[in-house]
């Protein structure tokens, strides 16, 4: 298994469209941040979490021309802008990508996109095919995962596992039922918006406790803002924990977990 870190920023991505870097170096291109999606590779299958509005960017960056299946953590644009461009891989592949959701964002992509999943006419046929989800197992493109609630503000937002791997974007607090799903990981990735607290994100003193409460092996902090810069979260990291970077590959092999990315492999 292989999982591909396409973006770890924020809503508004680091710099902001107004050019706005915040407390981050702007020379570090460590700190330039997408908005915040991986790719999973897993038994030939490839896999998105979450299509925002970076996606085409992102998949270009990879060279990954093909793709499965998309599953949604939640319906906010950050997660699903990108839903558009997916109509490329079904032209491609002669048929509609399939998508995953729970209820309410399925009910979201229906209403905001209804042209990509009702033919509009004969120059336009649908796109994808949604397929509702809910907490427990699930099954992606053949691929075993368990989907869990996490607290998103007033909303829901899904963490996923497969295998020793976790995924957690997007939440305030986990239920401790779903905390049972967050034991004896390899790696976990896990929101941490920022320094200070926020109404509907995890920062860093309650991710870094979490962490340490739960003891992956490996966790990379995602959906950082532009008052996050890397060089000073690193400073405050325990072993074992760092800031996510775009493009970050994490490599399954084995018993093994290697890290590794473009930045770092560069300087
Ligand atoms: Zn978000
Ligand atoms: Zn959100």
């Amino acid at each position: 298994m292989r999982i591909i870190i396409l973006g770890c920023g924020s809503s508004g991505g680091v710099p902001l469209i107004t050019g706005e870097w915040g407390n981050c170096d702007p020379n570090n291109p460590r700190n330039r941040r997408r908005r915040a999606s991986i790719l999973l590779e897993i038994q030939g299958k490839i896999i998105l979490i979450d299509a925002g509005p970076d996606m085409r960017e992102q998949l270009l960056d990879t060279g990954i021309t093909n793709i499965d299946a998309v599953i949604f953590t939640h319906a906010h644009s950050d997660h699903l802008r990108g839903i558009d461009d997916l109509r490329q891989f079904a032209i491609r592949n002669k048929h509609p990508i399939p998508l995953y959701g729970d209820e309410h964002t399925l009910k979201s992509i229906k209403i905001n996109y209804p042209y990509a999943l009702c033919q509009v006419d004969e120059f336009y046929p649908s796109f994808v095919t949604v397929h509702p989800f809910s907490e427990g197992k699930i099954v992606v493109a053949g691929i075993e995962m368990c989907a869990f609630p996490q607290h998103h503000g007033n909303m829901v937002s899904w963490g996923f596992r497969v295998g020793d791997f976790a995924y957690s974007t997007d939440f305030h607090h986990i239920p401790d039922k779903s905390l049972s799903q967050l034991r004896r990981l390899k790696c976990w990735v896990v929101d941490c918006l920022r320094f200070k607290p926020h109404p509907t994100h995890s920062f860093f003193a309650q991710t870094v406790e979490l962490i340490q409460k739960l003891q992956p092996e490996q966790a990379i902090l995602t959906h950082m803002n532009q008052d996050f810069d890397y060089d000073e979260a690193v400073k405050h990291l325990p072993p074992g924990i760092q800031p996510g970077i775009d493009g970050m590959i994490v490599e399954f092999s084995g018993e093994n977990v290697i890290i590794y990315d473009k930045v770092s492999m560069l300087c």
